[in-house]
C-alpha cells in the first residue's frame, strides 16, 4: 500500500531547500521500493497569501491523513507587521498542536569533515553528537493567558503563562528515555527548578518515569548552567530532555557547535511515531532567493522521516552516507565553507547527494 507524503515548502529559502530534498526522497523511492506518494500544500506566509491564514482546514486535514509531512520553514519580513493572531509562525504552532507533535527530536551530530566549520575549538566538538528532546506543544508558547494590557497609568504591561501538566512531562520524559536507551544511555533533564513551579514539577515526574529506566544514568541541571556546559564541555552529554522553551534555545546552541544550522535535521514525533520532518533553521530570508541556502539540513530530515515514521533503515542509512561522501568530495554551500573546500550552490549540493545516493 502507498504511503502519502505530505510537503509544505513554505517560505523563503522553504522552496528552494525542499526541492533538493524531494530530489532525493524520489530518488530513495525508487531505489529502495518505498512506494511514496507526494502531494503538496502550502503553511505560513505562502498560506496567507493563498488561503488568507497560515494554516488552512484543508491542509490540517491533508496533513491529519497523510502519513508523514516534510516540511521547509516559515516566515519571513513580508508578514511580519500583520495581525499577530495569523503571522506565519502560528500556523507552525497550530499544525504541531493539532497533529499532537509533542516530541521534537533536534540532533546535533558534529560531521567530523566540519569541524573546522565550528567556532569552538575542534578538541572541544570533535566526535560530538548530541540529541536534544524538546517538549513541543505545552509550555509557555501555548499557555493562556497572554496578552498585554494597558494598566491605569497608560502603561502597557504583557505577559505569558508556562504551565505542564503531569501527564504532558511523563510523556515527553519517556521520549527522553526511550531515545538514552537506544544511545549511550545517560540523560540530563534540563528545568529551572530552583525558581519556577513548572520546572519543579517537571523535575519530579521525570524522577518517577526514571523508575522505569534503570539502566539510564539521569541527572538534572538548571537551564542556564546548561547553556553554559553546552559550549564548555558540549561532549557530557548524550541526551537532553527539556520543555518547549528552553529546548527551542538550547538546540539552536547546540545546532552551532555543529558549525551551521544548515546542517541540522528534526523529527516532531506523535505517541505513534507519526511526524512532521523539517530543518531547524528558520526561513532564512537574507538569502531566500539566491540559491545559495544549504538543503542538507532538509535532506537529512528525510532520512530521519524514513527511520522514524517508516523504520526504512537501509535508506535512512544510505541518505546519510551519500551526504558524508558528499563532505568527503569537499563540496561546501557558503555557510560550511573553508579554505581549501569547493564552494556550490544549493542546487549543486542536491544534485551531489543524488550521485552519490545513487552510486550507492
Ligand atoms: P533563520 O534560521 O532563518 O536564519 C538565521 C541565520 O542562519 C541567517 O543568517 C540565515 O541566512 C542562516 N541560515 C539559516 N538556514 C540556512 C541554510 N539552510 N543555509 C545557509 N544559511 C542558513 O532564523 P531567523 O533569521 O531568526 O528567522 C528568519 C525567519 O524564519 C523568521 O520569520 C522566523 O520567524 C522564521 N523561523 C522559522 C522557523 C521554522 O519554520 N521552523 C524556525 C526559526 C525561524
Amino acid at each position: 500500500m502507498s504511503k502519502q507524503i505530505l510537503v509544505l515548502p513554505g517560505d523563503g529559502i522553504g522552496p528552494e531547500i525542499m526541492a533538493e530534498a524531494v530530489k532525493v526522497l524520489q530518488l530513495a523511492n525508487e531505489k529502495y521500493n518505498l512506494a511514496f506518494e507526494l502531494s503538496y500544500d502550502e503553511l505560513g506566509g505562502a498560506a496567507i497569501d493563498k488561503y488568507g491564514v497560515p494554516l488552512a482546514d484543508e491542509t490540517l486535514e491533508r496533513a491529519r491523513q497523510a502519513d508523514a509531512i516534510l516540511l521547509g520553514a516559515v516566515g519571513g519580513p513580508k508578514w511580519d507587521t500583520i495581525d499577530p493572531a495569523i503571522r506565519p509562525e502560528r500556523g507552525l504552532l497550530k499544525i504541531r498542536s493539532q497533529l499532537g507533535l509533542f516530541g521534537n527530536l533536534r540532533p546535533a551530530l558534529l560531521y567530523p569533515q566540519l569541524a573546522a566549520a565550528s567556532t569552538l575549538k575542534p578538541e572541544v566538538v570533535a566526535g560530538l553528537d548530541i540529541l536534544i528532546v524538546r517538549e513541543l506543544t505545552g509550555g509557555i508558547y501555548f499557555g493562556a493567558p497572554r496578552g498585554t494590557e494597558t494598566l491605569a497609568n497608560g502603561e502597557r504591561k504583557a505577559y505569558d503563562t508556562l504551565p505542564y501538566s503531569e501527564s504532558e512531562i511523563r510523556r515527553i520524559a519517556k521520549v527522553g528515555f526511550d531515545m538514552a536507551m537506544v544511545r549511550n544511555k545517560k540523560l540530563c533533564s534540563v528545568d529551572k527548578a530552583n525558581v519556577l513551579a513548572s520546572s519543579q514539577l517537571w523535575r519530579a515526574v521525570v524522577e518517577e518515569v526514571a523508575k522505569d529506566y534503570p539502566q539510564v544514568e539521569l541527572s538534572h541541571m538548571y537551564v542556564d548552567n546548561a547553556a553554559m556546559q553546552l559550549v564548555r564541555a558540549p561532549k557530557q552529554f548524550d541526551v537532553i530532555v527539556t520543555d518547549n522553551m528552553f529546548g527551542d534555545i538550547l538546540s539552536d546552541e547546540a545546532s552551532m557547535l555543529t558549525g551551521s544550522i544548515g546542517m541540522l535535521p528534526s523529527a516532531s514525533l506523535d505517541a505513534n511515531n507519526k511526524g512532521m520532518y523539517e530543518p531547524c533553521h528558520g526561513s532564512a530570508p537574507d538569502i531566500a532567493g539566491k540559491g545559495i541556502a544549504n538543503p542538507l539540513a532538509t535532506i537529512l530530515s528525510v532520512s530521519m522521516m524514513l527511520r522514524y515514521s517508516f523504520a526504512e533503515t537501509a535508506a535512512a542509512d544510505a541518505i546519510e552516507q551519500a551526504v558524508s561522501l558528499v563532505l568527503d568530495q569537499g563540496l561546501r554551500t557558503g555557510d560550511i565553507w573553508s579554505e581549501g573546500c569547493t564552494k556550490v550552490g544549493t542546487r549543486e549540493m542536491g544534485d551531489a547527494v543524488v550521485a552519490a545516493l545513487r552510486n550507492l
